[in-house]
């Protein structure tokens, strides 16, 4: 069908099974070639790793974030070291710190899945207000595309003018896969979330909620604003712009067709 851009969010890199699951969605179809994924999400009781890395900068302690990593790459029988690059980042900036979430965990990934790792500190750009810089960006992942047919990459961060650190919003990772999709001229943007799709209501609540299948990118803007939280709002506009449709899936149901967006 063309290159497929993939966004795995916190909760499908929240432990090895994930990792393995995330390994299997990706050959399950050769063109899912762009693999952008978020940090560890929360685990039952073990928090967010972004969060864990926010207290690691506040209390200038490595030890607990290198240890939720440790454990994952364990149980993917990968010996990796976590720690020097997180205690690094803390003699660096509280940016730096944070985007390590993201950074060893798309690491750790190309290990398992012997994927070529590419930073997104070299391929997501932000000007010197911190505003993405969507012509160096575009132009960075057009580059690395010809290179790099397939790789995986780190969301929520990249780098200003400077080559320091900037983190994208909370929940960033998906402009960051937005941006992926439309760099490398993606046929499609696959969302991989935790839910099966955009619901008519929370399923929690209301056991007749069942899953949209298809709705518009102006009307889940509005959604997102309103605080339906399945995508992002600013990881929209990239995608429509450039005439993607993004496809809002469940890590754990890999066959649902989940929600299309588009036009
Ligand atoms: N890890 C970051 C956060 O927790 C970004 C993301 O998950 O999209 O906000």
């Amino acid at each position: 069908m063309g290159i497929i851009a993939c966004k795995f969010g916190g909760t499908s890199t929240a432990g090895a099974d994930m990792f393995k699951r995330i390994e299997g969605i990706l050959r399950q179809d050769p063109d899912r070639r762009y693999a952008v994924l978020s940090a560890p999400g929360r685990c039952g009781d073990t928090e967010k790793m972004t969060d864990a890395l926010y207290r690691a900068w506040r209390n200038k302690d490595a030890a607990r974030a290198a240890e939720r990593f440790e454990a994952i790459a364990r149980g993917l029988s990968i010996d990796m070291d976590f720690r020097t690059e997180i205690e690094r980042a803390l003699r660096v900036s509280e940016a730096e710190t944070v985007s390590r979430g993201e950074y060893l965990c798309a690491k750790l990934f190309a290990r398992f899945s012997g994927m070529p790792f590419v930073d997104a500190a070299d391929v997501i750009r932000f000007d010197a207000r911190g505003q993405i810089d969507y012509d160096k960006t575009s132009r960075a992942l057009r580059d690395m595309a010809r290179t790099h047919p397939r790789a995986v990459i780190p969301g929520f961060y990249g780098s200003g003018p400077d080559g320091r650190i900037v983190t994208l919003p909370r929940n960033g990772s998906d402009i960051t896969g937005a941006l992926v999709a439309a760099g490398v001229g993606a046929a499609l943007y696959e969302n991989w979330t935790d839910v099966p799709g955009l619901m008519t209501g929370d399923p929690g609540a209301d056991p007749g909620a069942r899953v949209i299948p298809a709705v518009s990118y102006a009307r889940m803007r509005t959604l997102a604003e309103d605080g339906v939280q399945v995508l992002h709002p600013d990881c929209l506009e990239p995608v429509a712009r450039a005439g993607i449709p993004t496809r809002i899936r469940c890590t754990l149901m890999p066959d649902a067709p989940g929600t299309l967006v588009e036009g």
